[in-house]
């Protein structure tokens, strides 16, 4: 084709698409993926963690005893075997959760999407954290609403805030555990006081909880869920307790929410594979987890360990850092004049790399803020890495 005569395509995106932007995350993880930088930029779970040989196992009996039915279209909801674990799973003595209750989705990210898409329109008021998950607030942007942020202090929401800005709300986020980015945990008092808010209030309360499974210490904390399933959304995945490989994870709601969000699933991608959910409940059924991740609960409470001995010992007075009961980040607050956005261009010269602070927030960014992900770097490096950022800020003091 002689494309001389052509004139080149002058692209209209729609007004929804000029909305998107490039995560700044994954826009400096392509700075940090070099093999020579310390990054403690990544989100990524630890490869270490990995169960390889398991999933291999499990790929095997699913191909050899099911192949057919496992490489063939499959139902919206999900896989029904799993929808059924999920639920079990999830219910407590208090709180049965029913399998129309959950609608396996690609990844959990893909259900804040599919979230977005049926509960926010342009301009609704949607509550976050502050700080909250960028890739929430990526997802919801798309939708056009006005977010709202909740006051949090070191112990995460304050419910009480709520009666002041919670009205006519269209949906609540919250991360109650080793919240990303921060790290910190919401205590039980506290979760008791937002699910009643949420609940006089009438605004749907979303739980994302990638990460609840991951406490270093003691057992897990009672999840929002199962203080009242007729509120709440949970959001759950496989990624940090198998593998973020596979995109699987799963969205547990009243169920004329999770036929609405079925609909919108249908219209996005059909279904979430049903080779991959066949995989993994083949990879779970028989109690794998509960080996498993107290390895992984193991190997991240160590590594946590260092970067905080770490910080105590090379980072300057006036620094503050958060100290996690579990999961996979710390998150670190400088002296109000030192923008870590600017820091992190020196720290990428010195050839170690974090998170900026500033996108996590949805108003009012606080700059002199960043995230440490101490997950995928050896102990050594850890040191290595906090010692130069160390003395970075030192020299700004
Ligand atoms: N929510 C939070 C808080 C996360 O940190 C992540 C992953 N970084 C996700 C959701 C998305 O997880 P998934 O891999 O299940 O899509």
């Amino acid at each position: 084709m002689n494309t001389d005569k052509h004139a080149p395509i002058q692209w209209q995106f729609s007004r929804r698409a000029q909305k998107l932007e490039s995560s700044a995350i994954r826009e400096i993880l392509k700075v940090t993926m070099r093999p020579e930088i310390i990054s403690f930029a990544g989100g990524l779970p630890s490869p270490e963690t990995f169960p390889v040989d398991h999933m291999r196992a499990a790929y095997e009996k699913v191909l050899s005893k099911q192949g057919k039915v496992s490489l063939q279209y499959g139902p919206s909801d999900g896989y029904a075997p799993l929808r059924e674990w999920v639920a079990s799973t999830l219910s407590t003595d208090g709180a049965c959760i029913v399998p129309e209750q959950v609608l396996m989705v690609s990844g959990s990210q893909q259900g804040l999407d599919l979230l977005g898409k049926v509960l926010i329109d342009e301009g609704s008021k949607v509550l976050v954290e502050t700080p909250s998950y960028l890739g929430a607030l990526q997802a919801f942007s798309v939708y056009g609403p006005q977010f709202e942020s909740v006051p949090t202090d070191d112990g995460g929401l304050l419910p009480e805030s709520l009666d002041a800005i919670g009205k006519d709300a269209r949906l609540l986020y919250a991360l109650p555990n080793f919240q990303n980015p921060t790290g910190r945990t919401l205590s039980v008092e506290r979760r008791h006081a937002l699910v009643e808010s949420c609940a006089r209030l009438g605004v749907p309360l979303i739980e994302d909880d990638p990460y609840g499974a991951l406490c270093y210490r003691g057992d897990p904390l009672p999840k929002l869920l199962n203080m009242n399933p007729e509120g709440v959304i949970h959001m759950g995945s496989f990624s940090k307790v198998l593998t973020p490989g596979i995109r699987l994870g799963y969205v547990v709601a009243p169920e004329p929410l999770v036929r609405k969000l079925e609909q919108a699933k249908q219209a996005t991608d059909l279904h979430t594979a049903q080779l991959t959910q066949m995989v993994v409940y083949e990879a779970v059924k028989d109690g794998f987890l509960s080996q498993h991740i107290p390895t992984i609960r193991k190997l991240y409470a160590d590594q946590c360990q260092v970067m905080l001995s770490a910080l105590e010992q090379y980072f300057p007075e006036g620094v503050r850092w958060t100290r996690p009961e579990g999961g996979m980040f710390i998150w670190v607050t400088l002296p109000e004049h030192i923008d870590s956005m600017k820091l992190l261009e020196e720290a990428i010269e010195e050839l170690v790399a974090f998170v900026p602070g500033a996108p996590f927030y949805a108003n009012a960014p606080q700059k002199n803020t960043l995230r440490l992900s101490f997950v995928t770097v050896s102990p050594e490096k850890i040191r290595e890495g906090v010692a130069k950022l160390g003395k970075l800020i030192k020299a700004k003091l």
